[in-house]
Order: structure tokens, then C-alpha cells, then sequence
């Protein structure tokens, strides 16, 4: 379970996150959404613990990970990562970058990298190199890889926006599968109001660094706080 509590970030005077509070539980999947440099990914990188606040505190299953004089290093807040660009490791085989989290590597670890290929559906590729696989399959070798650890809490950042559009709506439900399989609380950052009532259980709707609306996808589109997020979801149907 992942809390934030009253998150504010400024750079340069300008306050980017602005007393963010929020809750993802175990199973769920909250999508934080919202335009261009209204600070989801500031959000996330906090969260990550590559970034600290100037105030506020981030919580994982009820103890402080960072802020109250707290800060537990990104390695050991127990978190996966993934990123728009997948950052795959091009010197390793397929099964080497999934198994790069685990101790003693893709060798000592053969039973739970098999495990995850085959839920990815790239136990043939686990030899291959980054470079000769898909945007698709790349994605999965990313996806596998963040969850190779069983993080509790999983944080994705526009991790389809790099993706062939016709292919997007097959792989968002097929990572939704596999990650609501793992049970991990997952933040999921995009832009694109499509995708997030396509994937959330709650929305998180951000403007100016504030979190202007909250609650299932469904209550969000039928019941917008306001013109501008009315107008935001409009173009979805
Ligand atoms: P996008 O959808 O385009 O990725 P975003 O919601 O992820 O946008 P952020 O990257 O969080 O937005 O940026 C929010 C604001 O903070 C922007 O105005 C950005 O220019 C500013 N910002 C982000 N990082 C820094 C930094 N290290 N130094 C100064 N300003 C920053
Ligand atoms: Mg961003």
C-alpha cells in the first residue's frame, strides 16, 4: 500500500506539486492523469526516491519511506520502475535484463525468470537482444524485468506512449492481466484520459500540480469537477 501525504515539490519558486494526498492499496490500479507539466512525473520520481520533496511524507504499507527526517534509498523502498523508453540493457539477453534485479543474476534465478517469461509470452526470445525484438516485446522484457522482484508498489511513467498505436489497446490489457496477477499497488502516470479508464480503479486527476478530482473512472467521465476537466475527457468515446 502506497500513501502520500501533503507531497509538494517546488523548483525555481514555482510550486510543481502542490500538497498532493493520496492512497493506492495492494490490487489497485490509480492512474495519475492529467496535461502536459502538471507534474505527474515530479510525483513519481519522489515516490521513487530519485527526487525529495520540500515537504510532505511517502508512506509504503503504513511505515515512513521518506520525509519526517526519514529517507530510505530507492534500491531498498521495495518499488519497480517503468519508464516511457523501457531502458532495456542492449548487452543482455532477454533473460539477463529481466533476471538484472535478482540476486546471482538470470542463472541462479532459472525457475522465476521462466516464470516470467512465460507470462510475458517470450520464453523463446530469452536469448535473444533487445535490439531484435518489437516495441511490443520490449515493453514485456521492461514489464517482466520491473516486477522480477515482486515489488509491492509498481510506478509506470507513459509506459505505452512509445508503442504503435494499433498495438496499444492489446497490450494495455494484457499488462493490466499480468499486473493485477502480481497484486502490487500501481501508479500509473499517462496523459491520456483513454487510457486511464481503460486501466484504473481510480483516477487521479492532476492540473498545476494539485489533484483536482478523485474516484473511479466511470464517476470522473460522468460527473467532471469541473469545465476544464469535462473538457479534457470530451474527446474520449
Ligand atoms: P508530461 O506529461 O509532459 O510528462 P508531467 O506532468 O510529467 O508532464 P513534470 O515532468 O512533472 O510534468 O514537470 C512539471 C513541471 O516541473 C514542469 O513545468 C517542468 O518544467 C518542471 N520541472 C520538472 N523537473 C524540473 C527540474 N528538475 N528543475 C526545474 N523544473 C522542473
Ligand atoms: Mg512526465
Amino acid at each position: 500500500r502506497l500513501e502520500v501525504r501533503n507531497l509538494t515539490r517546488i523548483f525555481d519558486g514555482k510550486t510543481v506539486v502542490d500538497d498532493a494526498s493520496f492512497e493506492v492499496r495492494a490490487g489497485e490500479v490509480a492512474c495519475l492523469l492529467g496535461p502536459s507539466g502538471c507534474g505527474k512525473s515530479t510525483t513519481l520520481r519522489m515516490i521513487a526516491g530519485v527526487d525529495m520533496q520540500d515537504s510532505g511524507q511517502i508512506l509504503v504499507d503504513g511505515s515512513v519511506i521518506c520525509g519526517a527526517g526519514t529517507r530510505v534509498p530507492p534500491e531498498r523502498r521495495g518499488i519497480g520502475l517503468m519508464f516511457q523508453d523501457f531502458a532495456l540493457f542492449p548487452h543482455l539477453s532477454v533473460a539477463d535484463n529481466v533476471a538484472f534485479g535478482l540476486k546471482g543474476g538470470a542463472r541462479a534465478n532459472r525457475n522465476r525468470v521462466a516464470e516470467l517469461l512465460d507470462q510475458v509470452h517470450l520464453t523463446r526470445h530469452r536469448d535473444s537482444y533487445p535490439h531484435a525484438l518489437s516495441g511490443g516485446e520490449q515493453q514485456r522484457v521492461a514489464l517482466a524485468r520491473a516486477l522480477a522482484p515482486r515489488p509491492s508498489i509498481m510506478l509506470m511513467d507513459e509506459p505505452f506512449s512509445g508503442l504503435d498505436e494499433r498495438l496499444r489497446d492489446g497490450i494495455r490489457d494484457e499488462t493490466l492481466a499480468i499486473l493485477k496477477d502480481a497484486g502490487a499497488a500501481v501508479l500509473l502516470v499517462t496523459h491520456e484520459p483513454h487510457e486511464a479508464m481503460r486501466m484504473a480503479d481510480q483516477i487521479l486527476l492532476m492540473r498545476d500540480g494539485r489533484i483536482v478530482q478523485r474516484g473511479a473512472p466511470y464517476n470522473i467521465y460522468n460527473a467532471p469537477v469541473d469545465r476544464a476537466a469535462a473538457a479534457f475527457f470530451s474527446d474520449i468515446n
